[in-house]
Formats: structure tokens, sequence, C-alpha cells
């Protein structure tokens, strides 16, 4: 039996796939392309025959990358096998070709058309981790993740480099995830699908009150994984952080205040900070309010040399940054 290790996205997404329309209707009445058969088998052995299945095949992907969802597309190798080779006025070893030639369609589409998101993340990670591990990072860090896929391709990626991981989710005003999912779910799935690999969850870029909503009614064994917590200031939403061309440093006192709800949630809790429009303040208004140790507690973590890997293309479009936002301190480490 073949192996099952070679993950299916659309398995693992937190959002529906599309997969094709009629493409053989397509082909007959709007493209006037006669079809043996039914079949689009034998187009591919012309070079306008494989123009027009490109052309279709890159409509249906393009619908699908607009709305940020992958896409399952079928080798077109309905009625290929050797039995009809006669019907389709072809050899076997001629249909067989058409066989290979359907696939390899598919791959060259798949390279060009692949984003962030699918599979290829994998790839992106493992280039990028192999060279944080090999400079000694202690533990990997994937902020702001709203994609289950992304997710779970950072923690096989983690996993292969042996280092640790914590995996924080962004969450909107109403306390769920971009597309509706909720922290218990998405905890979980991640958890049963990488074998609990993750070394804690978080949550991060919403307010302390919108990340209650979140936590408020999540059972005790989901509250136990999350071990990191960074409140945005703003108790704006995203797409009005997105559109607002001044600093929102919040009301620090709210801030705390609403933070510190947080802790009783929390046990398992091993850091806490700020997200956008915080600065030092926040810290440390936050860190005398919930009295942690700062000697013992606090230096260790901030030492820690953490590999962040970047989030999705998507969370890019939301949250701009712009040169002017952005420093390097003598270290290189960005701000
Ligand atoms: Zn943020």
């Amino acid at each position: 039996m073949a192996s099952q290790s070679k993950s299916l996205p659309h398995l693992t997404s937190s959002k529906l796939f599309l997969t094709e329309a009629g493409i053989e209707t397509t082909l007959i009445y709007k493209r006037n392309i006669h079809l043996p058969s039914f079949s689009t088998l034998p187009l591919l052995s012309t070079e306008g025959g494989t123009e027009a299945l490109v052309s279709i095949y890159r409509d249906y992907i393009n619908v699908a990358l607009a709305h940020s969802t992958g896409i399952v597309l079928e080798t077109r190798t309905w009625r290929g096998s050797p039995s009809w080779a006669s019907e389709l006025g072809l050899s076997i070893p001629q249909i067989l070709d058409l066989n290979r030639a359907a696939v390899n369609l598919l791959q060259d589409l798949r390279r060009e058309s692949q984003t962030p998101s699918t599979p290829i993340a994998q790839e992106n990670y493992r280039s990028q981790v192999h060279v944080l591990a090999e400079e000694g990072v202690d533990m990997l860090s994937i902020m702001t993740v709203t994609n289950l896929n992304e997710g779970i391709a950072a923690i096989t990626v983690a996993r292969e480099f042996n280092l640790p991981i914590h995996v924080s989710f962004s969450i909107e005003i109403d306390g769920r995830l971009r597309g509706g999912r909720t922290l218990d779910d998405v905890i979980r799935e991640v958890d049963r699908l990488t074998e609990n690999y993750t070394t804690y969850f978080g949550v991060n870029c919403a307010h302390p009150r919108h990340i209650m909503t979140a936590l408020r009614d999540l059972p005790e064994d989901v509250r136990l994984r999350i071990g990191s917590i960074r409140g945005n200031a703003s108790l704006k939403s995203h797409e009005e952080l997105d559109n607002t061309l001044v600093l929102d440093r919040g009301d620090v006192s709210v801030y705390v205040g609403e933070f510190c709800g947080l802790l009783n949630l929390l046990p398992e809790l091993k850091v806490v900070g700020g997200c956008c429009g915080t600065d030092e303040e926040h810290l440390e208004a936050l860190i005398s309010l919930v009295e942690l140790d700062f000697n013992e507690r606090w230096t260790d973590k901030l030492l820690m040399k953490f590999g962040l890997i970047s989030s999705s293309k998507v969370t890019e479009q939301f949250f701009k940054i712009g040169a002017d936002d952005t420093y390097h301190d003598e270290n290189g480490w960005r701000w």
C-alpha cells in the first residue's frame, strides 16, 4: 500500500477546496472542439488541444487564487485506459503516453501556480529552518497563523530538524480565526495531525479582550496547551487596523487589566508580551501587574534566540510593514 505520509492539503485545510467545472462541455460548446467519445485525453497529443486545456485549467486556478483557497485538478485521463485505445484511434503505448502527458501537464501547472499556503510552504520553511537550525536557534516560532496548512507545514519541518516550535494563532474580534474556526477546533486538529509535536500554542495579534472571548469557553485540556499570549494594544479589528494611518497604542491600563484576566485561565502560560501597537510601556505595565519575577522568569526568555519564521502572505496583505515601521537593533533583529 502506498505511503499516506504525503499530506494531502485538502484533508487538513480549514477552507473548502474548489475542484473543476464542466471542462468537457466548455470544450465542446464554448470552444467548438470535438471530443471523441467525450474524452479529453486525445487533446494532449496536439499543441492546440493542450493549450485549450491549459487555458481552462488556468481559469479554474484563477478562481481559487482569487478566493485564497486550494483547488483539486483532475488529470485528463477519463476514458484513458487501454480498453478505450481503439475507440480513440490510439495504440496502447500511445494511450499510456498520453496518461503520462496528462500528469506532467498538471505538475507543470502546479509548479507555476503554487502559493505559500499550498504544500510548497513546507519546502519554503525547510530551507529557511535549515539555516536557522545551523546557526543554532533554540526554538522556532510561527506567529499570526490563520491557515492550518501553514501551521502544520511549519511543525512538520520543525520536527525534521528536531527543534521545539511555538505555534501562535491570530484571531479576529469575535475570538475566532479568520474563516470562523475556533481555537478549540484548530488546536485539537493541529495536535491530532502532528501527534502533539508543538511545544506550546499561542494567541497573538488580538486585544486581550478579544482573546478572552476565545479562551472563555475553551475546555481545560486545550487551555493547558497555550503557553504564549501576545496581545494587540488596539481594540480595532484587523481590517480597521489595516486602514489606520496612525499608531493606536490603546489604553495601557485597560490592556494590562484585561490581560491579567487571561492569566487564571492559562496555568501553562510561559511567555507574555505585546503585538501591534504595544511598546516597552505595555511590557513594563504587564510585567509589573502580573508580578513575574523579572530576574528569574523573564530574562532567560528575552535572551532566547527565537527563530521566527514568517506567516502567510495573507497576513502581510493585512499588515503591510513599511520601511518606517521597523528598525534593526545592533544585533540585526527587526522590531
Ligand atoms: Zn499584531
